[in-house]
């Protein structure tokens, strides 16, 4: 396939650069920054990066590409939620509303604690890749529960950190803020299965 993969990534906030300075590693990608429903369109899967899950919501309203976005998801556009972007996808969060509410999992706010608690450690994980990876968690949520339709690719002292389910992976780390770039790969792997099977 020669045409270059489209990857988007939701641009209000959060690490946006740094997502996209990864993906720019890879040379069958071209990056899209989205905050319009145009841009929504264009592009072939979605990265929704960390920083505020309530106020990224708020703006995907504002900006009138909530309900597009859901849509796009429920049809299987690949989506990666890092973090915030995990909390998006939840369809439950422990004392509050969902947002766009297409992940079978329960997720837990700031788990971790406050800003004091982020840590890094190094984990391996077998399907992104052989070798151990750093993880970093910045407020971090964790995955409570996860339905048995949910694979789940990693968990820390017993808390799940990474799941998939089928177009939707899930971390409630920052892959994007270490210099390894497995996690983007695996992403852009989901989109080129997509792609293929169409
Ligand atoms: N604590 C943030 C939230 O609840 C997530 C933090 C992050 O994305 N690093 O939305």
């Amino acid at each position: 396939m020669n045409k270059k993969i489209k990857v988007g990534v939701l641009s209000f906030q959060g690490s946006v650069k740094e997502h996209i300075k990864i993906l720019k590693e890879f040379n069958n990608v071209e990056t899209v920054e989205v905050k319009t429903i145009k841009k929504l369109n264009e592009i072939d899967g979605i990265i929704l990066p960390g920083g505020e899950s309530t106020t990224i919501s708020k703006l995907l309203k504002t900006f009138g590409i909530f309900e597009p976005l859901k849509k796009r998801i429920e049809n299987g556009m690949p989506v990666w939620g890092t973090c915030a972007g995990l909390i998006l996808l939840a369809k439950k969060i422990q004392g509050e509303t969902s947002h766009l509410a297409v992940m079978d999992i329960s997720v837990k706010r700031n788990a971790y604690g406050t800003q004091l608690n982020s840590f890094v450690i190094k984990s391996k994980i077998k399907e992104i890749s052989e070798n151990e990876i750093p993880l970093v968690f910045i407020r971090a949520p964790w995955i409570e529960n996860a339905k048995s339709n949910v694979k789940i690719l990693s968990k820390i002292n017993n808390h799940i950190t990474a799941a998939r389910q089928k177009n939707m992976l899930a971390t409630s780390f920052h892959p994007e803020l270490t210099n390894n770039n497995e996690f983007h790969k695996y992403f852009i792997n989901m989109i080129k299965e997509t792609i293929c099977t169409k």
